[in-house]
This record gives structure tokens, sequence and C-alpha cells, in this order.
């Protein structure tokens, strides 16, 4: 038998087939189209999915359920998108309405959440039981696996650990708090520092870009450009600070970071696991977490979510 695998993001649709090893067998993607209601862009994911068992050559007989990874507040147990403002998703009955299509179970989840399930399943942290996944993105995504199992808190909007404060009355976070992890190590968050940091520096080559990411900001510190390379080592420990929160929590056996940000490799890792190796709890006699990159990228929300089937874990 085979699982559909759908993954709702703000910007990107993307369906896909995985087979029982959790290899993906064919996937397609499209955008969110501009304006769409909740129904429309469900019925174009759906859409997306049977082009990909099209494609493939699988009927609606072969799959086994339909998983579904969104970005925003989910509510496993009814399978009801509460609020994904990107979306315009308000208290959506996203399984319902894939399951009027397809006939088969289906299950929801949200985004990090299923990302960190196809890590521990299948990628960096395979066959670990307690695991920290955390996605560098436009926002923080944070899943916690749990005893092999995704940790969803007693109720839908269990873990934003992205909103933990890491400094009171810092800086103004998209959740409407300020101060928040992700205000601080986001892939936004970087973008804003080093913005501050050129307008106060004219000298410095970050105001010859035309248009600034997160991976141009590294590349202008890796050339030398002091103020980059200061607003890169500022970020990096934010970030450690939060992270090293997390690992004193919930004392992970790895924290596998994924998201644009992660595509940074060891220069991003290395430094992270200095600091966290230095600041954890009881540092001098525990030996910290494994601290690596995801092991997938583009596709970890659909293999995700096609777990979400698999064993019935929500
Ligand atoms: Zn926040």
């Amino acid at each position: 038998m085979y699982r559909i695998g759908i993954d709702i993001g703000g910007t990107n649709l993307k369906a896909g087939i995985v087979d029982e090893k959790n290899n993906l067998v064919e996937s397609t993607y499209a955008p969110v189209r501009k304006g769409a209601s909740p129904n429309e862009i469900i019925a174009d994911a759906c859409q997306l999915a049977e082009a990909a068992m099209g494609l493939s050559c699988i009927s609606n007989s072969e799959i086994a359920g339909v998983g579904i990874s969104c970005a925003g507040t989910c509510d496993t147990k009814t399978g009801r998108v509460i609020h994904a403002y990107n979306l315009g998703f308000e208290n959506t009955p996203v399984c319902d309405l894939v399951n009027f299509r397809f006939h088969v179970p289906a299950k929801l989840a949200n985004d990090a959440d299923a990302q960190a399930l196809a890590e521990v399943r299948a990628g960096s942290a395979l066959g670990m039981e307690n695991v920290l996944y955390i996605c560098l993105g436009t926002g923080v995504g944070v899943g916690i696996i749990i005893n092999g199992g995704i940790y969803s808190g007693c109720g839908y909007a269990g873990t934003e650990a992205g909103h933990m404060t890491l400094i009171l009355d810092g800086e103004q976070c998209t959740c409407t708090e300020s101060g928040c992890f992700e205000a601080y190590a986001s892939a936004t968050a970087l973008i804003r520092q080093a913005k501050k940091a050129a307008a106060s520096d004219p000298g410095s080559a970050l105001n010859s870009l035309k248009k600034m990411g997160a991976k141009d900001i590294f590349g202008l510190a890796d050339a030398g450009d002091e103020t980059s390379v200061r607003v890169t080592k500022e970020y990096i420990r934010y970030l450690s600070a939060g992270i090293t929160s997390l690992v004193n929590i919930f004392d992970p056996e790895a924290v596998v970071i994924g998201g644009g940000v992660a595509n940074r490799g060891e220069k991003l890792l290395e430094p992270v696991r200095e600091y966290v190796g230095k600041h954890i709890f009881g540092a001098d006699s525990r030996k910290a977490p494994v601290i690596t990159a995801a092991g997938f990228r583009d596709n970890a929300g659909v293999i995700g979510a096609a777990m979400l089937i698999k064993d019935g874990t929500e």
C-alpha cells in the first residue's frame, strides 16, 4: 500500500506518493493561488495528489490514507486547521474535505511536527526516540519528538517553542508578543538585524545588496565584511541560546536543524555545538546532544505527512 502526503505551506502546495519504505515515489507541486478560498486551496492540493497518482499509475484502492502537513495551528484530533493566517484558514475541516475526496483516512499535523517525524523515521535522527527539530525559515518552527512520537501537548496549540521568550521586552514578534525566539533566530530576524546594522554602517557591503537574503548575509561574512561577520555571529548566539534552553528542558538525543538557514551546514552547526556544549546545564559533566542538519529538505513536509498514516501518530 502507498500513502499520500500533502504539504500546505504559506506559498506552495506539494503532494507526493510515499511507499512502505518511506521512499517518495512521485511528487507534484504548485503555488498557492492568490485569493483562493480555503476550500479551493484544499481542492488544489487534492488535485496535485491525484496528478501524482496518475503519474505513478497508482489507483485509489492502493492508497492507505492521506496525511496533511499544514502551516499554522492544527487540531490533530478533529483534523481542523484552527488558524493559518497566510492561507486564510479559520477552523477549516481539512481532514473531512480530503476524506470526502479520497474516501480513505486522513490525518493532520503542523508542518514542523510532520518534518520532525520525517527526520526520526527516515532522516538525520533515524531511530532516535527523543529529538528536537528546529526549522529556521520565515519563522522558527519547532517539532518535538518524545518516545518516538510527536508531542502535541494537551491541546492543538501544543508546541510553539518558536514563541518562547528569549529577550524580555525584546524585538516585536509576528505573534503580537515581543522578544520571542523566532524574533531573533528566524531568517527574517537575521535579515532585520543585518538591515539595522547596515543602516548604521554606510561602508558595509551589506548596503550594496539589491535584495537581502540570509544566504547573502552569510556570503558577505565569508568575504570578510566586518558588519556581516558581527551580525551573523550575534545571530548564531541568539539561535544557540534558544537551543540551549530547549536542550535544558527536553534533554534530547539530537537537535536537527532544518529550513533555509540550515543550508549553511557546518559553518552554522559548529559554532552552535560549541555554544550549547559550553552553556547547557551541567556542561562539565554532561554530554551535549548531537546537533545536525536535517536529512530532508524540500520534501520533508510531504514525507512526514505521509508518515502520519503508517502508525497513527497524531
Ligand atoms: Zn512570538
